[in-house]
């Protein structure tokens, strides 16, 4: 196996195997530029390396071989005594993992060299201060010594004067001290063998490719952990020769706006990692124009080279030595969402890029960034307290403990913050009305959450040491006591929690999307409106909405909704509805169960005719409600401590508790719920396809274009779905709709093993991965965050949680045998999504893959679908 490359035999293209550091390098090697002489090893030797303990047995012959070509052309031998090769031995892996790992520089002096070093350069200081340099670095990184040792004696030798005032006598004298430090922490001598030097540097280099840090940041930035780190033994070049040497870092452009010009720090007689480590203060890189302007003028040369060679916004280190300019490393920069919107923009205004390229530098996971409104950085506190950062965004209320006042507060336009210990769906008109939502219990996939994202509100979850007293209208943390109406501001980006009000600032992006601010109106707007347009255009799938309300609706359509895939019944049975659900409950006789239907169809009826006004000429799928109906009642424990106290029997109360200890299940998840409950009572379902009809009429009547399609939930055999279908058929033809499509959820594992059989029942299928999910991993979505999760990232059983993004190959299957027998079945069958997976960016991209013609998400996410579906097309 070939382990090791010469810069030469290299390129930009061959990140997985020489890391992104290395093969940057060889491109620039490539196309010219000045890089000092070099090679890489394979991020291939380092995983074996990771598997044995050990270098692979060919590892040190090529290293050898390619160390000696490099002596050749450098005409020095490494670390001879008269006149020393010097190298850098630098990590590097396929993505970039700023400071994680390790680099040393200088390997190759020693007791010997450093003379010969000194005699060379004719500079004494220049030598000793490499070679205290060498030492402290290989032994922080190579042999765990720890940094402060070495800053220590370096402070009491130094005073308050800078490093660069330390005299030859002085430094020479600070190896001394190092080389004392080292042998202490170590138990060996600084080892003197130029080669031994440099191949323990190597393994320390792939050592730190599962330092503490390291695998803390792969996980964060999930960049998987079997990739492995290359290593770049590179010749040095010297920017601590005096004052005519120096290093610096740059940016062909500015990262935050894209604006052209010279941005970067220099500094003068130093060393690489200097710059960075903030041992003195920087100059701006213009400054070097006076310094020293033959190198300055070819710096920009080379960095326009670069941004032409990678059409991209690059980064790049560089050093002078004795005026002689050298690069150091490059790669398409780091950059904040809002640049890499407004670059991409740039780029294609420059004629350097086409309108695709610029889609695909983009993601959804930025644009849903700058779809978040956020505390003004300059303003902010202490936070008293810290929770997950459950849905992003910034909000500031008046706290308030339930639903019901939430809503209240918030109708006479106080804005509040809904504090609770957990939420329910009970308390959604609340968290609807509230800013924000906070919970002292629950993980990232808690009701809070999971309802807060899906409405692009902000909420922090599970902050333990939040005491909430919802009796006494109160929460504490420690000793400080927050009360109802009092002002709080939460970070849903970073899980704070402070006092009082933090100003925010709303999103230009999501003004622009709800029409009040033009696409002209600033360049980010103008980028965002550019990039979707094109993913519009690109796309083939449809991105419709999930919504339940007449103004949400409204606002999915402003955010560019082709229609809604998924309107829930369930929030049209709550608030003061909830004592005609108790009648229908507690009804004795088909009669009495009759009369409570009769009195909820009107109520019905109006709700979708708001919403397919809001619809007018799009697709409206309407869910049949999908609960349990004791989801309705209050909790038994409540009302039977309840009855149990009353002074006086009161026989509603008792009736009530007789039902819901009647209808009480182990596993409501699993039980009498969805298209069960349709078939149960079956005036329900037939009461809602009426209202649906009704609606639909009249709003035709009016002069509207009503497209209602009618969703049974949780069929699981296609006879559930013939019964369902054949009542609603009669009851539409009644009604005058017929021919109003109806088809069905796919969320139950069986319905997705035999959808041949259901399409023949259905005119189109939804996936609710959601609880195809749950039923799928057999994972109870609402516990599951807590307890094991986080075991099972940490053992990789997966990735991501799958609620979050499909599981590809399980859940995922599921979805390909259901689309490929449905339409075998009905090959124009329409197919979409409503789960949550709807606006996730990774599970778009598998859904378009896979045929689907739609995916549906809430209204906040339907631009984060829309680029998806763009992008998954180029
Ligand atoms: P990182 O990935 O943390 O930036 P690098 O491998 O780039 O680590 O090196 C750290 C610093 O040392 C950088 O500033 C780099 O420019 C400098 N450096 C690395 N190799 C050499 C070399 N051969 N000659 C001079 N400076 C070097
Ligand atoms: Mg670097
Ligand atoms: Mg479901």
């Amino acid at each position: 196996t070939k382990y090791v490359y010469d810069f030469a035999e290299g390129n930009k293209d061959l990140k997985d195997l020489l890391g992104g550091k290395g093969a940057n390098l060889a491109e620039m090697v490539r196309i010219g530029l000045p890089v000092p002489p070099g090679f890489t090893i394979t991020t291939e030797a380092c995983r074996e390396y990771l598997a044995a303990g050990s270098p692979p047995a060919e590892l040190a012959e090529q290293v050898g071989a390619h160390l000696a070509a490099l002596e050749e052309k450098m005409g020095r031998r490494l670390g001879d005594p008269a006149d020393p090769l010097l190298v850098s031995v630098r990590s590097g892996a396929k993505f970039s993992m700023p400071g994680m790992m390790e680099t040393v520089l200088n390997v190759g002096l020693t007791d010997a060299s450093v003379h010969g070093l000194a005699a060379r350069s004719g500079n004494e200081r220049f030598a000793w201060d490499s070679y205290r340099r060498l030492i402290q670095m290989f032994g922080k990184t190579v042999c765990d010594v720890p940094g402060d040792a070495f800053e220590h004696a370096m402070d009491e030798v130094k005073g308050k004067r800078a490093d660069v005032e330390l005299d030859a006598a002085e430094l020479r004298a600070l190896v001394d001290a190092f080389k004392a430090i080292f042998a202490e922490h170590t138990g060996r001598d600084f080892p003197q063998d130029p080669r031994e030097q440099m191949d323990l540097a190597v393994n320390a280099v792939f050592q730190s490719w599962n330092a503490e840090r390291a695998v803390l940041y792969r996980r964060q930035e999930r960049i998987p952990a079997d990739l492995g780190t290359a290593v770049n033994i590179v010749a040095m070049v010297f920017g601590n020769l005096g004052p005519d040497s120096g290093t610096g870092v740059a940016f062909t452009r500015d990262p935050a706006t894209g604006a052209r010009g010279v941005y970067g720090d220099y500094l003068a007689n130093a060393q690489g990692e200097d710059v960075v480590a903030g041992i003195r203060n920087t100059v701006g890189l213009q400054e070097l124009e006076h310094l020293d302007k033959k190198s300055f003028d070819e710096l920009m040369d080379i960095m326009s080279t670069l941004e032409g060679h990678y059409r991209d916004l690059c980064d790049i280190e560089f050093t002078i030595e004795a005026g002689k300019l050298w690069m150091l490393q490059t790669r398409v920069g780091k950059r904040t969402a809002a640049a890499a919107f407004i670059i991409a923009s740039q780029l294609v205004d420059e004629g350097m890029i086409d309108l695709d390229e610029a889609l695909r530098r983009q993601s959804g996971a930025r644009l849903a960034q700058l779809m978040f409104p956020t505390f003004d950085a300059a303003a902010v506190d202490k936070p008293i307290a810290k929770g997950i950062a459950a849905s992003p965004g910034a909000a500031v209320g008046h706290v308030v403990f339930d639903s019901a006042e939430a809503a209240e507060r918030a109708a006479k336009g106080e804005k509040v913050i809904l504090v609770r210990r957990e939420t329910n769906p009970d308390d959604l008109p609340g968290m609807i009305a509230a800013q924000g939502i906070l919970t002292s219990r629950g993980g990232k996939t808690s009701h809070a959450a999971v309802v807060a994202r899906g409405m692009g509100k902000t909420c922090v979850c599970g902050a333990e040491s939040v005491e909430v007293d919802v009796a006494g209208k109160r929460f504490t943390v420690g000793d400080v006591t927050v009360g109802e109406g009092d002002l709080i501001s939460i970070d849903g980006t970073s899980g704070a929690i402070y006092l009082g009000e933090v100003p925010v600032e709303p999103s230009p992006v999501v003004r622009y999307f709800d029409g009040e601010l033009s696409a002209d109106a600033d360049t980010l707007v103008t980028a965002v409106h550019r990039m979707l347009t094109h993913a519009d255009q690109r796309r083939r799938m449809a991105v419709r909405a999930n919504a339940d309300t007449g103004s949400d609706a409204a606002r999915a359509r402003r955010f560019g909704a082709q229609g809604i895939g998924l309107c829930r019944t369930e929030h049209m049975f709550l608030g003061e509805r909830r004592a005609m659900v108790e009648r229908l409950i507690l009804a004795d006789g088909a009669e009495e169960q009759q009369h409570a239907l009769d009195a909820l169809l009107p109520l019905q009826r109006d709700d979708f005719v708001e919403i397919l006004h809001a619809m007018d000429g799009l697709p409206v799928t309407i869910r049949l409600i999908d609960p349990p109906l004791h989801e309705f009642l209050p909790p038994l424990e409540e009302l039977a401590v309840e009855v149990a106290t009353a002074k006086e029997p009161d026989p509603h109360r008792q009736a009530l508790l007789a039902a819901v200890h009647r209808m009480h299940e182990q596993n409501p998840m699993l039980g009498l719920r969805g298209v069960r409950l349709g078939l149960v009572i079956p005036g329900l379902f037939g009461m809602q396809v009426r209202a649906i009809a009704q609606a639909a009429a009249k709003v035709r009547a009016e002069g509207g274009d009503a497209r209602p399609e009618i969703m049974v939930p949780l069929v699981g055999a296609v006879q559930e779905l013939e019964a369902v279908r054949a009542d609603a058929e009669r009851i539409l033809a009644e009604e005058g709709m017929a021919g109003t499509p109806i088809g069905t959820m796919i969320e139950v594992p069986r319905a997705a093993l035999t959808a041949g059989q259901i399409a023949e029942a259905a005119d189109f299928f939804s996936f609710g991965t959601n609880d195809l999910t749950q039923m799928g991993w057999g994972f109870s979505r609402d516990d599951v965050e807590g307890s094991f999760f986080s075991r099972y990232l940490e053992l990789g059983v997966f990735g991501v949680s799958p609620f979050e993004t499909l599981d590809r190959d399980g859940i995922g299957r599921l979805v390909r045998i259901a689309v490929q027998e449905g339409r075998q079945v009905r090959p124009d069958l329409k197919i979409g999504v409503c789960g949550e997976h709807g606006g996730d960016p990774e599970s778009v991209r598998f859904f378009d893959e896979v045929g689907l013609d739609y995916v549906s998400c809430s209204p906040f996410r339907v631009p984060v679908a829309r680029l998806e579906a763009g992008r998954a097309q180029l």
